[in-house]
């Protein structure tokens, strides 16, 4: 079987910091640095305290999981080509 990888897009501004992270292994979220409170999803505008003063930072590893999803099916191999780069 023949199955292609999708990888995700590291120059994208919104998300490529996480992936670019991820890829070396170490979990990141963006913040406020004026609240200190997490961003998801990650803005560069912080809608607890309403500033523009944000980043990414480095996860803990300590956390409590509330919720998970199990995919079971893949989409139509017609999403996976318009999905690649
Ligand atoms: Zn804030």
């Amino acid at each position: 079987m023949n199955q292609r990888t999708i990888l995700p897009n590291v120059d994208d501004r919104e998300t490529g910091p996480f992936f670019a992270a991820a890829a070396e292994g170490r979990l990141v979220y963006r913040g406020c640095l004026d609240c200190g409170r997490g961003l998801q999803p990650p803005t560069a505008h912080c809608p607890h305290c309403g500033g523009w003063n944000t980043d990414w930072k480095t996860a803990s590893g300590a956390g409590w999981l509330y919720s998970w999803t199990t995919v079971v099916r893949r989409a139509p191999m017609a999403v996976h080509v318009s999905l690649a780069r």
